[in-house]
This record gives C-alpha cells, structure tokens and sequence, in this order.
C-alpha cells in the first residue's frame, strides 16, 4: 500500500463503508470492528462493485483487505492479517477457536462452537434462536445479525454471556451515543423496540 491512509473519526470511516452494496450484516461488523476494537472482520461480498468499493475504504483508512475465490473478504485493522484470517477458514482441520479468536470472539463463545463442530453449526444457531435473552442480555441475542440489527456478530455460547455482554455494551454505547446518526437509524430503532 503506497498511498496514506486518512485520518478520520469513527463515525466518519463507518459513514463511509459501502453499506449499499454489502449485506446488511456488514453493519453489525463494522460497527465492532471501528467502534468496539473487533480485530477483524470477514464477510461475503457477492458483487464486484462491492469488492472493489470495500477494497478502496480499506486502501482510505489503511486497513487490510484480502478477498478469496469463493467471495469472501477479510478486513483486518493489523497489516498482513486478511490473508492469513481467510486462509484458516480454508483449512480442512478443526479451525473454530483460531479463527473465532482472530475475528475478535470471546474464547469461551470460539469453545463451545468449537465443541459443537462446523458441521452443526446451522443447528446450534437455531436452537440459539429459540433461547430467551434476559435484562441487559436482550443486547447478546444475535438473531438481528443478518438484518444488521444485532451488537455482536458471533453466536454466544450461553444466554448469560458476560464476554459477549461486554462487546455488545460498547456497542450499545457507542449506537447510543451517535443516535442521530443516519448510517445507525436502523440500529438505533431495534435498540428502542428492545429496550
Ligand atoms: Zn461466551
């Protein structure tokens, strides 16, 4: 990467991502990835136009970006990681826990999906899907993500996480704080309605 990369406010990079053309998932992600220290964040992107608008906002703000054969995309705040992120996904080994903790998951959430395996990871989401998520742990329900209205982007290992509960308060903090902003309404609106 030759050109410098910008500076800019959190809010200025997420205004900037190319929602538009990502799924709407890649909000949840980015908003972890710039707002909650998420490390990393991968993604599929089934459209040429997004690869490419999502590999100028990594070349804008200097992060990393690798995509794979099989369109999926890997940001990475750490310079050299994207390849190596979607490299572990590609192993044929039990890889749960490395690439869980590479994307920024709690170790205990990366264990139980781990025990749980990848084959079955379908049906332990559903079964997390019927789970009934409690007070404040209302905000570690990840059945929004794939709306873009949830505040993590792994499947928690209990209804009780503390280690997701963490992330998600940042970025309920964070959703809170920046209430007024346009990129954040939708997420902002599943809060209220979940309060
Ligand atoms: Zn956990």
């Amino acid at each position: 990467m030759t050109t410098q990369a910008q500076e800019g406010s959190v809010i200025e990079r997420l205004r900037t991502v190319p929602l538009r053309l990502l799924r709407p998932s890649a909000l949840v992600d980015f908003v972890l990835f710039l707002a909650c220290e998420k490390p990393a964040v991968r993604l599929t992107v089934d459209n040429e136009d997004g690869l490419e608008a999502l590999r100028k906002w990594c070349g804008r703000w200097g992060f990393d970006c690798a995509v794979d054969e099989e369109g999926f995309a890997c940001v990475s705040s750490e310079l050299g990681t994207a390849s190596r992120i979607l490299e572990i996904d590609r192993r044929a080994d039990a890889h749960e826990i490395e690439l869980g903790r590479a994307l920024g998951y709690p170790a205990c959430c990366c264990g139980r999906v781990a025990e749980v395996g990848e084959s079955e990871i379908d049906s332990y989401a559903a079964a997390v899907a019927r789970w009934s998520f409690e007070g404040a742990y209302r905000r570690i329900n990840p059945i929004g993500y794939m709306s873009g209205r949830a505040f993590i982007s792994h499947i928690p290992c209990s209804p009780a996480c503390d280690a997701s509960l963490a992330i998600a308060d940042r970025a309920y903090r964070f959703v809170i704080e920046h209430a007024g902003e346009p990129v954040l309404s939708e997420l902002y609106r599943s809060l209220v309605v979940s309060a």
